[in-house]
């Protein structure tokens, strides 16, 4: 019995002399389950005792009066597991997600991959081992971080990949890929967007960022600060960061009008060959407010209604257009003040009302994401 018992079940081994205990792994699928079992000193299989793994635990959940059924009626040890690996093998097709735990030989590949990457490229690994954070430094010397997600059955699938881009990561995979392969797909990504940022961080460098808050290596819109209640929002383009980007004005139409007609005016100047911020400037004909020689609070100035400067995401982004006001406003908060004036009138989603600080005529248009 014991003979075809190790044939059957080479993973699980008697622990004593007495063979009343036996300790190892039952192999269903090609996926191997912690088993114990316990015997009385008969060996009567009916009064044995199973200890299993939490994923054998699982996998049995709702099978386990058929378990005792067959421990109190199987001829033998050998038959019993026999009947138990049945089990196990509905209890694994009725429960998909027991096989995305990936086998043995999952990780055993995994570390032989960090092996050849290196084990200092790795800034963070979850508990299961599916998860990794690289790092990675392109040619300017700055830091990425590409994270992994590694399906169970790697390397035959293909893993997902994400990082702090302006654009979708794109990668390609086989099943003779490594983790060193895509580490080095990415560094040629990163290396295509070194222009991109370097326009940025010059940007970002010289003058005041309106938005976004924290610009983060994906961000392709930054609203540069012109003066009080002046900005203008730029958009480039990270394939061709040198390129006149999308503007848009935004403040008082006296002091926005006279800059868009300049920036119509002066586009054909437009340099690819300078730096975004130096063409802003050319073009616009003015020097940016910098960090050097401004404070943000010069900028940022607070909604006349709701005396704060952020409200969710917004900034006061409404001015009134008399030349002596200027104040700024939320969207929102604007268009609740004036909606709810009797003397307001409503076109649409557009309001027409006075201005609350200087009695000018004002609108406001509503935006579709807020109501
Ligand atoms: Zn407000
Ligand atoms: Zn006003």
């Amino acid at each position: 019995m014991d003979s075809s018992l190790v044939k059957d079940n080479p993973l699980l081994l008697p622990l004593n002399a007495e063979r009343t205990v036996y300790d190892g792994f039952v192999t269903v699928q090609e996926r191997d389950f912690r088993l114990r079992i316990l015997l009385p000193p008969d060996r009567q299989l009916k009064r044995a005792k199973l200890q299993c793994c939490w994923l054998l635990k699982h996998l049995l959940h709702g099978y386990e009066h058929i378990v005792k059924q067959r421990l109190q009626q199987s001829a033998d040890l050998v038959t019993f597991l026999l009947e138990l690996k049945t089990v196990l093998e509905v209890g694994l097709k009725s429960r998909p997600e027991c096989s995305s735990i990936p086998p043995p030989q999952y990780y055993s590949q995994l570390i032989a991959e960090m092996e050849t990457l290196g084990w200092n490229k790795l800034l963070f690994i979850d508990t299961e081992l599916r998860t990794l954070r690289l790092k990675a430094e392109d040619s300017s010397g700055r830091q990425h971080i590409l994270t992994i997600k590694l399906k169970s059955k790697h390397p035959a699938e293909a893993p997902e990949c994400s990082a702090d881009l302006p654009l979708p990561l794109a990668t390609t995979w086989t099943p003779q890929s490594t983790l060193q392969q895509l580490h080095d797909q990415f560094l040629v990504v990163l290396e295509s967007l070194t222009e991109f940022w370097d326009v940025l961080e010059e940007v970002d460098g010289n003058t005041w960022i309106l938005e976004p808050e924290k610009p983060s290596r994906s961000d392709t819109m930054r609203r540069i600060a012109i003066g009080n209640n002046v900005s203008i929002k730029v958009e480039v383009d990270p394939r061709h960061p040198k390129m006149l980007p999308e503007c848009c004005l935004l403040g008082a139409e006296h002091v926005v009008t006279p800059l868009r007609n300049k920036l119509n005016a002066n586009m054909h100047l437009w340099n690819p060959d300078s730096s975004v911020l130096r063409n802003l400037r050319d073009v616009l004909e003015i020097e940016f407010p910098s960090p050097a020689t401004h404070e943000k609070s010069d900028f940022s100035t607070e909604c006349g209604i709701c005396y704060s400067y952020r409200l969710e995401a917004a900034i006061p982004d409404q001015v009134c257009n008399d030349p002596r006001c200027g104040q700024p406003f939320h969207q929102a908060c604007l268009y609740e003040w004036l909606r709810a004036l009797p003397s307001s009138r409503q076109s649409f989603s557009t309001v027409f009302g006075e201005c609350p600080y200087c009695s000018k005529p004002i609108t406001v248009k509503m935006s579709a994401q807020t109501s």
